[in-house]
C-alpha cells in the first residue's frame, strides 16, 4: 500500500513528519535511486528503496496475521468517527498492517491483516476464488424455494449472485429467526446481507467462520495469531 514519503520516514524514526518534509525538500532523499523533492510523493515502504543521505531505510519484512474481529470494530486503519479499528488490536506490531478486504462494522470473524500489498491484491482480486463461510442469523424461516434461489442465483445490485453452499442449522420459532451456514467465494461488500435481503430474510447477525482453509480455531474475539509460512504459501 502506498504511503506518503514523509510518513514512512517518520515511522522509521528519521524525524517528525514536519522535519521529514524539510529533509525531502532539501534534496536529501532518494527513492529507487532518484532524488525526490516533491512532498506528495507516495512510496511502498515494503518495496521501494528509500535512502536518506544515501543511507537506506530498513525495508519492512512482510507479515501476515489471522484476526478474530469482534463486532463494533471498523475494518480500516483509521476512522473519522473515532471508532475502534482492527489495527488498534495490534499495538505490539510495529509493521504498517492493514486488513485484507473487510468485514462490516457489525460482522465478526476471520479477517486477515498484512503489510504485503501483493498478497492483499491477490486475495481481494475478483478472480481469486477463496471460499468464505459465514454463519448468518436471518429473519424468518427459509423455504425450500428460498434455498433453491440461493443456489440458482438472486439479483444483487443488478448482478446474478449465487452461493456455493447453504445449510439450515437451526430454527428459533420464538424469535422467528433461523441460523444458516452459507459459503461463497465472492468478496463484494455486504454480499451476504444483500443476498438474504434479496430473498426477504434480512440478516440480523453475521460471523465469518472460515477464510479458505483458515478457521478461528481457538482464537477468541479480539485475539490474533501470525500465519504460519505454509499457510501464507498455500493462500498465494
Ligand atoms: N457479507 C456481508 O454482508 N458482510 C460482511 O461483513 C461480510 C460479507
Amino acid at each position: 500500500m502506498a504511503e506518503r514519503l514523509q510518513k514512512v520516514m517518520a515511522h522509521d524514526g528519521i524525524a517528525s513528519r514536519r522535519k521529514s518534509e524539510k529533509i525531502i525538500q532539501s534534496g536529501r532523499v532518494k527513492v529507487n535511486g532518484k532524488t525526490i523533492t516533491t512532498l506528495g510523493t507516495k512510496v511502498n515502504p515494503h518495496k521501494d528503496e528509500i535512502e536518506v543521505d544515501d543511507v537506506p531505510l530498513d525495508k519492512e519484512e512482510p507479515v501476515y496475521f489471522l484476526f478474530y474481529k469482534p463486532r463494533q470494530v471498523i475494518s480500516s486503519v483509521s476512522d473519522n468517527k473515532n471508532r475502534k479499528t482492527v489495527v488498534d488490536f495490534f499495538s505490539d506490531v510495529s509493521e504498517r498492517i492493514y486488513p485484507v478486504g473487510r468485514l462490516d462494522y457489525d460482522t465478526s470473524g476471520v479477517l486477515l491483516l498484512t503489510n504485503d500489498g501483493d498478497f492483499d491484491n491477490l486475495l481481494t482480486h475478483p478472480r481469486y476464488e477463496v471460499s468464505k463461510t459465514y454463519v448468518a442469523r436471518v429473519k424468518g424461516v427459509l423455504s425450500n424455494d428460498d434455498f433453491k434461489k440461493l443456489r440458482t442465483g438472486v439479483i444483487v445490485n443488478g448482478n446474478k449472485t449465487t452461493v456455493d453452499h447453504s445449510k439450515l442449522v437451526q430454527i428459533n420459532s420464538k424469535t422467528d429467526t433461523s441460523i444458516i451456514n452459507v459459503t461463497l467465494h465472492e468478496g463484494k461488500n455486504h454480499e451476504v446481507k444483500n443476498i438474504f435481503k434479496a430473498i426477504d430474510h434480512p440478516v440480523t447477525k453475521l460471523k465469518r467462520i472460515s477464510y479458505g482453509f483458515l478457521t478461528l480455531h481457538k482464537l477468541r474475539a479480539g485475539q490474533w495469531r501470525p500465519l504460519k509460512k505454509f499457510e501464507v504459501d498455500k493462500l498465494k
